[in-house]
């Protein structure tokens, strides 16, 4: 007979926080290394699955929560900024991460993006960066190239590139950083510092894809570890962050803002209540 006063130690492993769906990545896609990493991060943490909550839009990246054991919300395209930061609101208890790529994020969820760095709710933001939009066949980006040459864009869009730690920055992430899927310990120990610290954490992680950017292979001779502590001086980091390659992986800035508590924190919504208000 067991004993149940005796409290069972949690001693998570990656696999705890995988579900039994296998991913339909393509062979060789960078967001099967970001997940391990994410599982890796959350083992770390030692976070219950049923205590996380991971958010996404609509993208290959976006599958990520389907391949979790935590509980997840596959949103619209370029809304899960939104979604996560009404569920962290409400159930400020949970840990909230948040999914996505870059057509996801940065285009039609671009302005989410600024304000859910403006508003500094405790949620961390994963964007896995290939440069295109892979699930709808390869059109340009935000972040890709301006001659970056396709069949949907003949001789490249001559638009330049949109920066996202940039961008973070100067709208009030407290946390800002960026990994490559080919270091997955490294990704992992990135997120786990991501998700402690309070605030927005903005973590962009190079994620290649294989069908519509294969010459994002080259990313490996590319990669490397930025040659500067991170620092929480906003300025010295923009200084950093302007003159970046795009390539220095770490964490790059790691703020001190509080992170916004709203002032109904106390008020537990009544449903019972609303469906009264409601009825009247
Ligand atoms: Fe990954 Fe690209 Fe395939 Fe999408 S299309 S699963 S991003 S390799
Ligand atoms: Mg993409």
């Amino acid at each position: 007979m067991n004993d149940l006063s005796t409290p069972v130690a949690f001693t998570p492993t990656p696999n705890t926080y995988k579900s039994g769906t296998k991913p339909i990545w393509c062979p060789g896609c960078g967001d099967f290394s970001v997940l391990s990493s994410l599982t890796k991060a959350l083992a770390k943490l030692a976070l219950p699955a049923h205590d996380v909550a991971v958010v996404s839009g609509i993208g290959c990246s976006s599958r990520i929560p389907a391949y979790t054991s935590c509980y997840g919300f596959h949103g619209v395209h370029g809304r899960a900024l939104a979604a996560a930061t009404g569920l962290k609101l409400a159930r400020p208890e949970l840990t909230v991460v948040v999914t996505g790529g870059d057509g996801d994020g940065y285009s039609i969820g671009g302005n989410h993006f600024l304000h859910a760095c403006r508003r500094n709710v405790d949620l961390t933001y994963i964007v896995m960066d290939n440069h295109v939009y892979g699930m709808t066949k390869g059109q340009p980006s935000p972040t890709t190239e301006p001659d970056w040459d396709s069949k949907l864009a003949p001789g490249g869009t001559g638009i330049r590139v949109f920066h996202p730690l940039v961008v973070a920055l100067a709208s009030g992430a407290n946390f800002v950083a960026r990994c490559y899927s080919s270091d997955p310990n490294g990704t992992a120990d990135i997120l786990a510092q991501a998700i402690r610290h309070p605030g927005f954490s903005f973590v962009e992680v190079l994620s290649p894809c294989v069908t519509f950017r294969p010459e994002q292979k080259e990313w490996k001779h590319l990669a490397r570890p930025a040659p500067v502590a991170p620092t929480n001086d906003p300025e010295v980091a923009a200084r950093r962050l302007f003159g970046d390659d795009g390539f220095n992986i770490g964490v790059l800035y790691r703020g001190e803002r509080a992170a916004y508590v709203p002032h109904f924190a106390d008020e537990r919504c009544d449903a019972a209540a609303l469906a009264a208000e409601f009825a009247r």
